[in-house]
């Protein structure tokens, strides 16, 4: 029986794009309503101000831990929301890995973002190195149980969580159906374990080399309730056919 949870398609730019795809994502995003799917588009908060016109879901790609001060480069969760943020990706693999965000902080992360309305969408997955020795349960609980000790589970209903195995993120070499759904089926799980109800309502998006060719089935496995788009959500025709996807 076909799961009642919405579907989430999110375009994650990274540090790609510039004011003119802005103006194109938005001609090509504005008015398409896709039943039981919700749009968000994560750019470089540069150019948050460029969507102001936008009528899908804006998300930053990172925040701080602190709320203000002396924190040089740095963009809080206020700032987010006043330019128009409802999300905010939080522990995306590459911030893990290029500025070394560990568990612990990506929590603090988390916490900052709830504690303002954002919506965090926890990103977690695995490298290869770990998909290949077979503890990729164990990894993906630290990652989460982090969050669930610092915010604690009731505060898994104001989040979504995606799964980004990093062997598949830019590498064109995306999972199979079938290994992101034992993924998230064990996130789903492990969230249970806390609160059942608050499992079955949480969105959990794959990430990882989707395109519109493999998202329809991606997205059509039990748990997986829609995507996080990177290379493919910089070409405005081909994130909607993914959206269109999750239908
Ligand atoms: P990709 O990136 O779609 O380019 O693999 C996904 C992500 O990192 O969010």
């Amino acid at each position: 029986m076909p799961h009642s949870r919405r579907h989430l398609v999110a375009g994650n730019w990274k540090m790609n794009g510039n004011s003119q795809l802005a103006t194109q994502m938005v001609a090509a995003l504005n008015g398409q309503s896709i039943d039981g799917v919700d749009i968000l588009v994560c750019p470089p908060s540069l150019y948050l101000g460029d969507f102001k016109q936008a009528d899908f879901s804006l998300g930053g790609q990172n925040l701080s831990e602190f709320a203000s001060g002396a924190h040089t480069g740095e963009v809080s969760a206020s700032m987010l929301l006043e330019a128009g943020c409802k999300y905010v990706l939080v522990g995306h693999s590459e911030r893990r890995t290029d500025n070394h965000e560990s568990n612990d902080l990506v929590a603090k992360k988390v916490e900052a973002a709830l504690k303002n309305g954002l919506i965090p969408v926890l990103c977690v997955g695995e490298p290869e190195s770990i998909r290949e020795d077979g503890t990729y349960f164990d990894f993906i609980s630290a990652q989460l149980d982090a969050v669930i000790e610092l915010v604690g589970i009731a505060q898994f209903a104001h989040m979504v969580v995606a799964y980004e195995p990093v062997w598949a993120i830019g590498t064109g070499k995306t999972a199979s159906p079938e290994q992101a759904q034992e993924v998230h089926k064990f996130i789903r799980d492990h969230i249970a374990k806390g609160d059942t109800d608050i499992s079955q309502k949480l969105q959990i998006l794959y990430g990882g080399s989707v395109k519109s060719a493999n998202a329809k089935e991606l997205f059509s496995q039990p748990d997986v309730d829609g995507g996080l788009i990177g290379g493919a959500s910089l070409d405005p025709q081909e994130f909607l056919n993914i959206c269109q996807a999750a239908k």
